[in-house]
């Protein structure tokens, strides 16, 4: 995707810089989710079925710690508090209300994301919602997952995503998933996935690419 080449050279400059995979995955992702124009992740995703920007993200570092948050909203970055998840709390995923708060407790800023064309690409959707089925296409996927291998040998993997276009209210994809979006194992590789995050979650995906990488 188009968008994963600025990630990748934020990516890049942290890893010249003797940086950490761990940094490198989070700010590289950051860039996506924070331009309005990339439409399937962060500020400026598309909308579920009832207009609304709920974000999914997770990070997994060499370690094996991991952090998730699922079904954030009104905060631009998800990979931030997904890491925050991970490093500050003693939990490994968090939900919608509870994970918000978290975030403001954390120091996230509670901002409007819905972007203008996002919006108004709702408004004309709901007139005529046979147009366009809310199955993943061509023209609407667009998660970010990012794998990076640092100068120490290290690997981290991190994903982002506003999930599938006009999904059902509540719907949580596999990106935040670990194991489904996202698996790292330090000794073995890391993987990431991006699709119809159905199908990916019935096969926990990543986990079992590097399962049957092993
Ligand atoms: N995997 C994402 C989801 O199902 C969509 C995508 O990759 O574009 O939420």
């Amino acid at each position: 995707w188009k968008h994963g080449y600025k990630a990748n050279l934020k990516a890049y400059e942290i890893l010249y810089n003797n940086g950490i995979a761990l940094d490198a995955v989070e700010f590289g992702i950051n860039v996506t989710e924070l331009d309005a124009e990339v439409r399937t992740v962060g500020y400026g995703g598309y909308t579920d079925d009832k207009g609304k920007v709920t974000l999914d993200a997770c990070i997994m570092d060499h370690r094996g710690n991991a952090g998730s948050v699922v079904y954030l909203q009104d905060i631009k970055n998800p990979i931030s508090v997904a890491r925050k998840i991970m490093e500050n709390s003693n939990h490994v995923m968090l939900a919608g209300a509870g994970a918000q708060r978290f975030a403001l407790k954390n120091g996230f800023k509670k901002e409007d994301i819905l972007y203008s064309k996002s919006k108004k690409d709702w408004e004309q959707w709901i007139q005529d919602k046979s147009k366009l089925k809310n199955l993943i296409n061509e023209d609407n996927h667009d998660t970010i997952t990012m794998l990076v291998l640092d100068n120490k040998g290290n690997l981290a993997g991190g994903s982002s995503t506003s999930g599938l276009r006009y999904k059902s209210h509540g719907r949580v994809g596999d990106s935040p998933i670990i194991g489904s979006g996202v698996f790292v194992d330090n000794a073995i590789g890391a993987a990431g996935a991006t699709g119809q995050g159905e199908e990916i979650m019935k096969t926990v995906g990543s986990f079992l690419i590097i399962e049957l990488l092993k």
